[in-house]
């Protein structure tokens, strides 16, 4: 039977965008996303979104309440759904029980959603659609927990459809994926979820899987796409040393159509929610089955970003004469990517907690961060009036090594350096002149995502330090 109502628990950056553009595209179809966290529901009901993405408060508005709805009433949704997208949370344990294989994942929010929907899913079949990407064999057992309820009547089919968006590209990725991917045992569960997305993805783009292979392809999927990241920045090292320069590698490899030239640019690593917890993911999976050498592949993924990171913020401090006590620094960006308000993960933690660490003062500047996820980030007390006198000003500092700035020229007056975390592309245009003559002196600045034109602020005078790449001064 075609679907004709849709219930998206949990209304992230997955749940959200993913609802808006099968409600823009489904205007036959009831799609209500839900979430447990109030504040959330009700900024998805306001004119500012609780997540920023290009395109995406366009589609919100043209469909908000004609066939999507934003809900905290997940009962009442689930209640009336054909179709359920489980599209919860799914971090990794903060720590491991004794005797564990390593850090699992922490199911706790799938298994809640599950036996929500379990006790409140109406008479007949229901499909259960797990969106979260989840450890291999989730399925059977969220079809465990929806079996448990035994209630006569009710019946369900679990599908795995993983979500391969990009957070910053989202609705583009969510128009024209490269692939949707089901996973299902039951030909007609399959159909009936394909036919959803055939309204708008040529159906030679719907792939039909096993589950298990559905569930693994998303790990899988993305270990491969940091791998190529931690592979390019195993390589700027190894530039520095030699005089090589990684952009020209990176070219040269990439047009190997066997490589291609995605997801080779240099940088301080990745952050994001998803890589470092997915190959967590897998890396347990690899222990769990007794796989050590294919886990301790997976993880050094993740040890040569935590090196890369980590060098990088050494290499701020020895260029700055080994000190950066009392010191102003400029961090340019402190979403973990541009064109999102997300830090999860992000490089720019590290870095900031790094030259703090160090006794630096640190003056932030990013265009779609909210200044109280930097402050909770960075474990920092949350802005109030109450704050001790001189601790904050107009301006934002809460703390005397952290002040977060209205634009990127305030951020870097005064400042000994400049250092790029997030590739906005805002930080390309600005005229680096005027910054360049409002720094101390000499002035240094870090390029940490290779954006901008090297040779350009050299002449200006700044003493550059990037990565892959030495430039001679
Ligand atoms: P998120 O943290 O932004 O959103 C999850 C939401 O689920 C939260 O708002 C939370 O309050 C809500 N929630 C949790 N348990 C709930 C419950 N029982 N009832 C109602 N609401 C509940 O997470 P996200 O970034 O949207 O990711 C969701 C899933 O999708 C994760 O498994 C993630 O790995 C996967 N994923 C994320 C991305 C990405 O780029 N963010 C991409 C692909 C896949």
């Amino acid at each position: 039977m075609p679907v004709q109502s849709i219930c998206c628990i949990g209304a992230g950056y997955v749940g959200g965008p993913t609802c808006a553009v099968i409600a823009a595209k489904c205007p036959h179809i009831t799609v209500t996303v839900t979430d447990s966290n109030a504040a959330r529901i009700e900024q998805w009901n306001s004119d500012i979104l609780p997540i920023y993405e290009p395109g995406l408060e366009e589609l919100v508005k043209r469909c908000r309440g004609v066939n999507l709805f934003f809900s905290t009433d997940v009962k009442g949704a689930v209640k009336k759904a054909d179709l359920i997208f489980i599209s919860v949370n799914t971090p990794t344990k903060v720590k491991g029980a004794a005797g564990e294989v390593g850090l699992a994942p922490d199911l706790q929010y799938v298994e809640l959603a599950a036996r929500t929907i379990a006790r409140e899913a109406k008479e007949g079949l229901t499909l259960v659609v797990e969106k979260s990407t989840v450890p291999v064999r989730a399925a059977a057992t969220i079809s465990e927990m929806l079996a448990s309820a035994n209630r006569p009547g009710v019946s369900f089919q679990v599908l795995s459809n993983p979500e391969f968006l990009s957070e910053g590209t989202a609705i583009k990725n969510l128009l024209h994926p490269d692939r949707v991917l089901i996973g299902g045992e039951n030909q007609q569960a399959i159909s009936d979820l394909a036919d959803i997305y055939a309204a708008w993805v040529p159906r030679e783009r719907i792939l039909e899987t096993s589950t298990w292979s559905s569930e693994l392809s998303k790990l899988v999927a993305n270990a491969l796409l940091a791998q190529r990241i931690s592979s390019i920045n195993a390589a700027s090292e190894l530039c520095e040393m030699t005089g090589a320069n990684v952009s020209e590698v990176a070219k040269a490899v990439g047009m190997d159509s066997r490589i291609g030239p995605k997801f080779l640019n240099p940088s301080i690593g990745f952050g994001g929610s998803c890589f470092h917890k997915d190959i967590m993911s897998l890396v347990y999976l690899c222990k769990h089955y007794h796989l050590p050498e294919n886990a301790e592949y997976w993880q050094d993924i993740i040890n040569m970003n935590t090196h890369q990171r980590v060098r990088f913020c050494r290499k701020i401090v020895s260029s700055l004469f080994n000190t950066v006590s009392h010191k102003k620094i400029a961090v340019f960006g402190f979403a973990f990517k541009k064109d999102t308000g997300d830090t999860r993960e992000s490089s720019s933690i590290v870095v900031a907690d790094y030259l703090i660490g160090e006794g630096a003062e640190v003056f932030i500047y990013d265009p779609k961060v909210p200044d109280r996820q930097i402050l909770t980030d960075l474990k920092l007390p949350q802005i109030t009036k109450e704050i001790s006198p001189g601790v904050i000003t107009p301006e934002g500092i809460v703390d005397k090594s952290v002040h977060i700035c209205r634009d990127p020229y305030d951020a870097a007056r005064g400042a000994h350096a400049v250092v790029v975390c997030t590739e906005w592309d805002e930080f390309t245009t600005l005229d680096y002149q005027v910054i360049y003559d409002s720094m101390q002196k000499p002035a240094f600045l870090f390029d940490g995502r290779m954006i901008l034109n090297h040779d350009t602020l050299m002449k200006i005078g700044f003493r550059v330090h990037c990565i892959g790449k030495s430039l001679n001064h």
